[in-house]
């Protein structure tokens, strides 16, 4: 009697300590403030506070909206493999039809495979926690144990549903808070970078070409007499142009390059990882890309439009001492070769010597 009566007040206590752990872990989650803390603290901590060999987690992203806004955040995603997305529910296969509540049971290649992909050792018993907001799906959690009987089907899921339900409210609300920052640095006509974000986005590039020793090109872009195009073709022609420019310039550059509307028709990039040779060839076919094709008119049709362009180059020996003098020696001399271009007959590339 009296051993089972220290039994059951030992169990009471490792369920008190386990409680604690959790409600810790809760408080961490909400406590989080941008989408990097809350997923490092997903899973950092929740394998230990649970006791799970893997995390996974698994994100809705339609049109990859959101994947986009957080490499132009300057979050590098490469630093969480067990975080995937998917473009669409049907993505997650057959799995996705009983995902309206957790999902437990043996590990089967099939069904679990692409949520572990990134696991050398795959787990023998998993747990996928559907992430519902607003009775949307957004995702699912995924738990993975080496132990077979660690989730079957028949086990009660209240408390995996209590955490899962945390943390979809947690994630969406960091991913609200991005989506804000984003728009803040955003310039709405183009959809590129503002000019806050690119002197931001300036620093940052510089600081990390010389952490990881890599050259850094800035590009001035400035449209030739675009004065006259909004004369001829109104404001609103202009804005069309604007657009259609900038999309131009997206097209051809990398994902890890920024791209930012500097002032009325000026545009700036930073093309990282890099040296002058390649950066004239970018260069080039940007200017071929706006100069060989007319811009379609939202009121009808087309008009022509060039634009001059000055490189500077940074190389990795180059960048030492005060980062934010640095970044103004660059700009300046990218400035001073974009005069030269606009000087020289203008549609034309530019270098700074
Ligand atoms: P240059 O070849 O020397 O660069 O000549 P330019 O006419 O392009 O340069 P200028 O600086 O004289 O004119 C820039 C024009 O850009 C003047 C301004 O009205 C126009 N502009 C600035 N912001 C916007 C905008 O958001 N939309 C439109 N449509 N026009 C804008
Ligand atoms: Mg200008
Ligand atoms: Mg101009």
């Amino acid at each position: 009697m009296r051993e089972q009566l220290e039994e059951l007040l030992n169990q009471a206590h490792r369920n008190q300590r386990i409680m604690l752990r959790h409600q810790t872990f809760d408080l961490q989650l909400i406590g989080a403030s941008s989408f990097r803390e809350l997923i490092e603290n997903i899973f950092s901590t929740l394998a230990k506070t649970s006791d799970l060999d893997i995390v996974t987690l698994t994100l809705i992203d339609p049109k990859s909206n959101l994947r986009r806004i957080l490499l132009d955040l300057n979050i590098d995603l490469t630093e969480f493999p067990h975080l995937l997305f998917v473009q669409t529910e049907f993505e997650l296969g057959q799995l996705r039809q009983h995902l309206k509540r957790p999902v437990l049971g043996r590990y089967e290649d099939d069904l679990h495979g692409r949520m572990f992909a990134e696991c050398r050792t795959k787990p023998s018993s998993v747990a996928v926690v559907p992430l519902i907001r607003q009775n949307k799906l957004i995702g699912c959690l995924n738990l993975g144990s080496y132990h077979i009987n660690r989730f079957a089907p028949s086990m009660a899921t209240d408390f995996i549903e209590h955490m899962a339900s945390i943390i979809a409210i947690c994630l969406e609300n960091v991913i609200n808070n991005e989506r804000l920052t984003y728009i803040g640095l955003t310039d709405p006509l183009t959809g590129v970078s503002n000019r806050r974000h690119v002197e931001q986005r300036k620093l940052e590039e510089i600081g990390r070409a010389r952490r990881q020793q890599y050259g850094i090109v800035a590009m001035y872009l400035d449209i030739d007499f675009f004065k006259q195009i909004n004369d001829k073709h109104g404001h609103q022609g202009g804005d069309d142009v604007l657009r259609d420019v900038a999309n131009r310039i997206k097209a051809e550059l990398r994902l890890s390059d920024t791209l930012g509307r500097f002032g009325g028709e000026e545009f700036v990039v930073f093309l990282i990882n890099t040296n002058q040779q390649h950066a004239v060839q970018v260069a080039e076919r940007i200017r071929a890309s706006i100069a060989n094709k007319p811009f379609l008119l939202s009121m009808g049709g087309f008009c022509k439009c060039t634009i001059s362009i000055g490189i500077a180059t940074l190389p990795a020996v180059k960048n030492v001492g005060d980062i934010e003098g640095v970044a103004r020696e660059m700009v300046a001399r990218a400035d001073a070769a974009l005069y030269e271009a606009k000087t020289n007959g203008r549609n034309q590339v530019r270098c700074a010597g």
